[in-house]
C-alpha cells in the first residue's frame, strides 16, 4: 500500500470504538443505499457492505481504486466510481431502476441505470472539501437537493461541525449554521481526537449526523433569505443593522427588528434560524 496523499486529504481512520459510532448513527438497513464518499483503504465501506446490500463508493485515487476493487471483488453489494465527488452528477449517473448489480463502475462518464440513487450518506471525508461537498449534498437555501438523503453522516473537521449544530447567541453560529440548519436537523455525533488516524491530521474532527428536511417555516423568498445571511454576517463584530444598510435602510432593519421583539443592535449571531426567515419575510412583503 502506498503512501497516504496529502493532496487527496487522506488520514486513515484507526478507532475501531470511533467507526462502531459511525455506522451506528447512520442506522443502516439491508434496503438502504449507502454512498461513501472516499473509501480509502476500505475500513468504513466493510462495516457499511456487511449492513447494507447497496454501497455506492466514490474514491478520487485511482491506486486505491484498484486495491479496494481487488479487496470487494465479487462482492455484488460493492459498487466503486472513481472520480472527484464534487464533479460527479449522480443524478445522471443512477437511477430509480431495481437495482440488478451491474459491473463495478470505473468511468464516471458511462451511465448506470442499473443502481438506484443512494438514500444515505456515511463517510470520513477529505477536509478541503468540507465546504462544496456540504453544497452538494444538502443544496442550498435557494435551490436545496430536490432528492435529500434521509441521513447524512460525516466525519469532520471539528471546528466545521461545531459551527454546523451551533446554537445562535453563540460564537460558532455563522452563516454556514443557518444555511446548513435550515435545510437540515444537525447533531454532534461524538468528536474524535487526531490521534484516532494515521497519519494524525493536525486539527481535532467530530462525526456529525445531518437529516435533511423542509424547515418548518419557509422562506417566501429564499434567494433574498441567502442573501441577507451572506451580507448580514459579512463582519461579525458589527451590528446587523450595520452589515446590512448596503441592502436595507437601517431604520427599516431597526422597526423589524422591535417587531420581532429583538434588540435592534442585534448582531447577526443573535437571530435564530426562525428570526432569520421571519426578517427575510417582512423584508420581502415590503419589497413588494
Ligand atoms: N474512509 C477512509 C479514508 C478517509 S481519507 C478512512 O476512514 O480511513 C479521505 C478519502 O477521500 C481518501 O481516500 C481520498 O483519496 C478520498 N478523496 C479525496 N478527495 C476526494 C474527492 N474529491 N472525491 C472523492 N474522494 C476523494
Amino acid at each position: 500500500m502506498g503512501r497516504p496523499r496529502k493532496r487527496f486529504g487522506q488520514h486513515w481512520l484507526r478507532d475501531q470504538k470511533i467507526l462502531q459510532k459511525i455506522v451506528e448513527a447512520a442506522t443502516i438497513e439491508k434496503c438502504d443505499r449507502v454512498l461513501e464518499i472516499g473509501p480509502g483503504q476500505g475500513i468504513l465501506t466493510k462495516s457499511l457492505v456487511s449492513l447494507s446490500d447497496t454501497v455506492i463508493a466514490v474514491e478520487i485515487d485511482r491506486d486505491l481504486c484498484r486495491t479496494l476493487n481487488i479487496q470487494f471483488e465479487k462482492d455484488a453489494r460493492f459498487h466503486l466510481i472513481q472520480g472527484d465527488i464534487l464533479d460527479l452528477d449522480l443524478d445522471n449517473l443512477l437511477s430509480n431502476q431495481p437495482d440488478v448489480h451491474p459491473p463495478d463502475i470505473q468511468h464516471p462518464n458511462i451511465q448506470h441505470p442499473n443502481i438506484q440513487h443512494p438514500n444515505k450518506v456515511v463517510a470520513n471525508i477529505p477536509y478541503y472539501i468540507t465546504g462544496p461537498l456540504l453544497e452538494k449534498l444538502l443544496g442550498r437555501i435557494r435551490q436545496p437537493n430536490p432528492r435529500p438523503f434521509d441521513s447524512i453522516v460525516l466525519l469532520l473537521q471539528k471546528e466545521v461541525a461545531d459551527r454546523l449544530y451551533a446554537p445562535p447567541g453563540t460564537k460558532t453560529f455563522g452563516a454556514l449554521s443557518v444555511r446548513v440548519q435550515y435545510l437540515a436537523d444537525c447533531e454532534l455525533i461524538c468528536p474524535v481526537p487526531a490521534k484516532s488516524f494515521k497519519p494524525p491530521p493536525k486539527v481535532e474532527s467530530a462525526v456529525v449526523r445531518l437529516r435533511p428536511r423542509p424547515f418548518p417555516m419557509q422562506a417566501q423568498n429564499p434567494k433574498l433569505l441567502e442573501q441577507l445571511v451572506k451580507v448580514g454576517f459579512s463582519q461579525k463584530r458589527k451590528m446587523l443593522r450595520n452589515n446590512l444598510k448596503g441592502l436595507i435602510n437601517r431604520d427599516q432593519i431597526t422597526d423589524h427588528l422591535e417587531a420581532m421583539a429583538l434588540n435592534p443592535q442585534a448582531r447577526a449571531e443573535d437571530l435564530s434560524v426562525p428570526s432569520w426567515v421571519t426578517l427575510s419575510n417582512r423584508v420581502s412583503e415590503m419589497m413588494k
